[in-house]
């Protein structure tokens, strides 16, 4: 427990000269009965504080795993990860799920918002774990919400929310512990493609203020909008790129169509 401590305090401070995420020579194998899939083959990439990153790649290249053990959430077969200069690989189980908790926010496809829990109370949930009482809790849910535009919708549940804001409340739940880290997995792949580039407006946004975000993606019209992409082919780096004329989401949206349905929840 000490030992995440020390890294919350390294993480919420002025930027440090470390990335924040160095990865070295990742290896991951599954093995599935008498096969063995070598998912990862030798990742080796450094993500600045204050990046926008998109990692790319075909379905199966490798991208959830990669993002799998850049949130903690599962360990490389071999090689190194240090998140914000901790060798988390050295890490206990326990330590590895307080880091996770406190210092990484997760977005992926699926909202994955509990259905009979407002909005609020689905943001308050990772705030479970964080030493504030339940007025303090609600606060922080309650700005959460206020940075993904959902102010006014904390009292809905989500069956009463389009799928666009679904997705904010999600973005909300993982933003709420003020997190170093954001990762989204594919996020836009369940919306239609103008609530795709609103929720780019949000990412693109939170990214000016500071945030680190990985966002993994197969569409181009998504990727564009970060700053950096990473390709990943048969679980190996095909190319990694700065997206020099990244576009504005907030200007491409202008120029999109809007769904009838969508045009209501504005
Ligand atoms: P992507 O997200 O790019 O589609 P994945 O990281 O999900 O790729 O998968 C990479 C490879 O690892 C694929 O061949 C996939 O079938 C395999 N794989 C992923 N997760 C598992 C698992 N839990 N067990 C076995 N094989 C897996
Ligand atoms: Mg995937």
């Amino acid at each position: 427990m000490s030992m995440a401590i020390e890294t919350s305090r390294e993480m919420d401070g002025v930027p440090l000269s470390h990335p924040v995420i160095s990865a070295l020579d990742l290896h991951k194998y599954y093995e599935l009965g008498e096969t063995r899939v070598h998912a990862l083959r030798g990742i080796t990439v450094d993500i600045a504080r204050g990046e926008f990153v998109a990692v790319m790649g075909a379905s199966g290249s490798g991208k959830s795993t990669f993002m799998n053990i850049l949130g903690c959430l599962d360990r490389p077969s071999s090689g190194s990860y240090f998140l914000d200069g901790t060798d988390v690989s050295s890490l206990e189980k326990r330590e590895l799920a307080a880091i996770r908790n406190r210092h990484i926010g997760f977005v992926f496809q699926g909202f994955n918002l509990l259905a009979r829990t407002t909005a609020l109370e689905n943001v308050e949930l990772p705030t479970l774990y964080a030493k504030l009482n339940k007025r303090q809790r609600a606060q922080a849910a309650e700005e959460a919400l206020a940075m993904v535009g959902l102010a006014d919708r904390s009292r809905h549940f989500p069956s009463q929310l389009s799928g666009g804001q679904q997705q904010r409340v999600a973005i909300a739940r993982a933003l709420v512990n003020h997190p170093a880290l954001l990762l989204a997995d594919e996020p836009t792949g369940n919306l239609d493609s103008h609530t795709a580039v609103e929720v780019m407006d949000i990412l693109q946004k939170l990214n000016d203020d500071g945030l680190t975000i990985v966002l993994v993606t197969h569409e181009p019209d998504i990727a564009q909008f970060a700053r950096r992409a990473i390709l990943f082919r048969d679980g190996r780096i095909r190319r990694d790129e700065p997206n020099e004329d990244c576009p504005r989401a907030i200007d491409v949206l202008q120029n999109m169509p809007v769904i009838d349905e969508e045009q209501d929840e504005r």
